[in-house]
């Protein structure tokens, strides 16, 4: 499942006491299981004897992913989110203020993406899943009937809770709640005096602070046709983002779909075979990685200021690598020694 390998230098488990990162400085790290079906390391970087900090703030923040899991999952028949897409129409489900932001943040992020980042397709998910677990492909008819089941206009966000106009409707926040749960873990972490930090589900990261090692956090995109890295990044603070079709898919008579919807069309997108995005919040990076595996090349003239995308876009010979001069910025160079950029 792990779509970006942070090579974490001279990391220790936070349990075995840790190990030292040079420079009078301590790294503690957690690998917390069974968060969000992915990998999960929480990693923090102390003062000698801090390990009483770094301790807490590990548990905060994996208490907060914990949260927001229970609260968002799909996978979960007992999260609201879950219940929202069990009731019937006209019924207002009651939502924690974390699901009403994350509901209001993915319709603005629809808006700016023109309709390719929806999250209103869950009964596509639904019906590529059912394919998958059957392996049959799904009819024209039936891909149509979900298509106009996934639908802004037919759900209203109110104050403090969101109800369906008709039967049918069901969201499915899975391109968006990791970016969100990292960004809220990240600020749990920066509340402890801890001098810096790492979050990262599923090869969605985010940093902050003092890095483990030099003077960047390093990060390594994996090569989507292997399990070698194609690239290494090095950021001071931010996040990075991947969606990549090689980790998560559905396998329909004998080939392999992505699991990412094409909301124009009904069928998984095609276009990338992975899509690393950098931007300030995990947030926005979850956001754009999974909008720029729907629209291709073409998304990045919408990509918002400030973001940086990298894209591995499949050809009939392989791959093309195509980055936005910002993103290129962050190369590093082969053999990596502390800051050498590319
Ligand atoms: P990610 O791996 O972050 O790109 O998220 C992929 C997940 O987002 C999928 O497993 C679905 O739960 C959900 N998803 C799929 N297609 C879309 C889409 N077009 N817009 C928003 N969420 C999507
Ligand atoms: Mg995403």
């Amino acid at each position: 499942m792990l779509v970006i390998l942070a090579v974490l230098v001279g990391v220790g488990m936070w349990q075995t006491g840790g190990k030292r990162a040079g420079r009078g400085f301590l790294v503690l790290s957690h690998e917390p299981q069974g968060i969000m079906g992915t990998t999960c390391t929480i990693s923090t970087v102390v003062l000698q004897g801090g390990e009483e900090i770094a301790g807490r703030a590990i548990s905060e923040a994996e208490n907060t992913l914990r949260k927001m899991e229970l609260l968002m999952s799909s996978w979960l028949s007992s999260s609201e989110i879950s219940r929202f897409n069990i009731a019937g129409a006209g019924i207002q489900i009651e939502l924690a203020p974390e699901s009403m932001k994350v509901l209001r943040h993915a319709h603005s992020a629809f808006e700016k993406s023109g309709g390719a980042f929806d999250v209103t397709i869950g009964p596509l998910i639904r019906l590529w899943r059912q394919g998958a677990e059957r392996n049959l492909l799904p009819s024209e008819e039936e891909i149509s009937d979900a298509r106009t089941s996934s639908n802004w206009d037919q759900i209203e966000l109110n104050p403090t809770g969101a109800l369906k106009k008709v039967e049918g409707t069901q969201v499915d926040l899975g391109g968006i709640t990791k970016g969100f749960a990292i960004d809220l873990a990240v600020e749990v972490m920066e509340e402890t005096s801890i001098e810096g930090g790492l979050v990262d589900v599923g090869g969605d990261i985010r940093v902050f602070g003092t890095p483990h090692h030099g003077q960047l956090w390093k990060v390594d995109i994996r090569d989507p046709s292997g399990d070698g890295i194609i690239k290494s990044i090095g950021i001071r603070s931010g996040a990075v983002c991947t969606s990549g079709d090689y980790s998560r898919f559905y396998e329909i008579e004998g080939r392999r779909f992505s699991h990412i919807i094409d909301p124009r069309t009904g069928w998984p997108a095609a276009v990338t075979a992975s899509v690393t995005v950098y931007a300030e919040t995990a947030l926005d990076g979850d956001i754009w990685a999974t909008t720029l595996s729907v629209l291709g090349i073409e998304g990045l003239k919408m990509l918002p200021q400030g973001m940086e995308a990298m894209l591995i876009v499949k050809k009939d010979d392989g791959y093309s690598l195509l980055s936005t001069p910002g993103f290129r910025e962050l190369f590093l160079v082969e053999g990596f020694e502390d800051t050498d950029r590319e």
